[in-house]
């Protein structure tokens, strides 16, 4: 098994939702994230995926649905409210609280299976940075 590693970094607001303490109010993190994708052989020229395919499959969906948006889970409806406000704000409604655990996982189970679909590739792990010191890992 060869795994190669596609780095990513985003800047997003969110809140986590019913948090007991300072998380549930309104901040950002400049994330960042790793893509692990693996394959038993190589293709004909050594490769498990060309990294250019990661970074516009990949690369581009974060551009596209998370960078510089608010990452709100779909049931906060006061945030909703509160958004609806400022039209001009991307805004990705998130089927799960998003914390990095969740956000992870999500990239994991839903964004890299859509976005890599006809390229043969799996992703093993992704991992996602909410700070230096802090990260959320999902694998299969
Ligand atoms: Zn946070």
């Amino acid at each position: 098994m060869t795994t190669i590693v596609r780095r990513f970094q985003f800047c997003a607001g969110h809140r986590i939702y019913q948090h007991e303490g300072k998380c549930a109010g309104i901040h950002g993190h400049n994330y960042v994230v790793q893509f692990y994708a693996a394959a038993d052989e190589l293709d004909d020229l050594g490769r498990v995926i060309d990294f250019g395919v990661l970074k516009e499959k990949l690369g581009g969906w974060i551009e596209t649905h998370w960078d510089h948006a608010f990452l709100c889970f779909e049931r906060d409806i006061e945030m909703r409210r509160l958004l609806a406000a400022v039209p001009e704000q991307r805004l990705f409604l998130c089927p799960v609280n998003p914390t990095a655990e969740n956000l992870a996982r999500y990239l994991l189970d839903v964004v890299g299976p859509n976005q890599l679909a006809d390229t043969g590739v799996e992703l093993t792990r992704v991992i996602l940075w909410e700070t230096e010191n802090c990260r959320a890992e999902a694998t299969r």
